[in-house]
């Protein structure tokens, strides 16, 4: 949602890899600044109201910017991430069959020698299938986890009725905070899944708290999964939406790590739709079918 986009320019394009850099991001400042912005410390509501675009891209550069900080932060997490080459993956899957590409994958599952061994020996077809033996391995090891529930969290019950299935979660928070979530819960119920997700505002020491933060994004610890942190401007019923798919069980389907080769952070989608909402924040987000099937089959049996 806070990145912008360097993007494939292929035809069969599924899946999009984004930069982030403090340097592209002081460019599109400075471009943004050159005009008239840059002579104006204070402005008038006219002059706001004619800049405005100018003043939207700034804003969302300046996300962008908390965003950096944050990822800098936490540097060795996203080094070790950018360890899983979900890269090389997605440019194998968007059609582009580099055999360096397939050693890398390889290189995630064995050890490289072997991977080396196994690519010089494997030549046309024979590469082919190595390519797509290490493909299904490496989305086992790797991908498949990304949109699979972890485990039920007890204090969140089932109930089936002939209407179908229902799930209620307990929440304490702020009055407001609780409205929000109850407009978030409608994200995780579905007519045509027979399915419906209740928040009940309680006080109960299994209820999931929501608290907000003084900075950092939105987030819930996923070994807890018991309090909603929402950061500074991000407590929408969107993202409360989003948080709550984690309490729920399920992970971020967006893979986020540090580029060497581009000493830049990357964001990949996994979910090529562009509408998984566990995967993107965007007005088109929505909860795919197979995730509740996976919440009937983890809470209701
Ligand atoms: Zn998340």
């Amino acid at each position: 949602m806070w990145l912008s986009r360097l993007t494939f320019e292929s035809v069969q394009r599924m899946y999009q890899v984004r930069y982030l850099s403090r340097s592209q991001l002081e460019t599109q400042a400075a471009l943004l600044l050159r005009g008239e912005l840059s002579n104006n410390s204070t402005m008038q509501i006219d002059d706001a109201f004619r800049l405005k675009d100018e003043l939207r891209q700034l804003t969302k550069l300046k996300e962008q910017v908390e965003r950096l900080e944050f990822l800098e932060c936490h540097m060795g997490d996203y080094y070790r991430q950018g360890k899983i080459p979900f890269k090389a993956y997605v440019d194998l899957k968007n059609g582009n069959r580099h055999q360096e590409h397939v050693v890398e994958l390889c290189t995630a599952i064995r050890n490289k020698p072997s991977c080396l061994a196994e690519a010089r020996l494997s030549r046309g077809d024979d590469l082919n299938r190595m390519m797509d033996k290490y493909l299904e391995k490496f989305e086992d090891k790797f991908f498949k986890p990304r949109f699979n529930i972890v485990a039920p969290l007890p204090g969140i019950r089932c109930e089936k009725s002939d209407d179908g299935f229902k799930l209620t979660m307990p929440v304490d928070g702020s009055a407001a905070d609780i409205n929000s979530a109850k407009i978030a819960a409608q994200w995780w119920s579905s007519k045509t899944n027979k399915f419906k997700f209740e928040v009940i505002a309680s006080k109960q020491p299994n209820a999931i708290k929501i608290q907000h933060i003084q900075s950092g994004p939105s987030h819930v610890n996923m070994h807890e999964r018991n309090q909603i942190n929402l950061g500074p401007g991000l407590s929408s019923p969107l993202i409360i939406a989003h948080e709550m798919g984690h309490i729920l069980g399920f992970p971020d389907c967006y893979f986020e790590a540090w580029d060497k080769a581009s000493e830049s952070f990357i964001y990949i989608e996994l979910d090529p739709s562009g509408s998984n909402l566990m995967c993107n924040i965007n007005g088109s987000a929505i909860v795919p079918d197979h995730y509740f099937e996976q919440l009937k089959a983890s809470y209701c049996n």
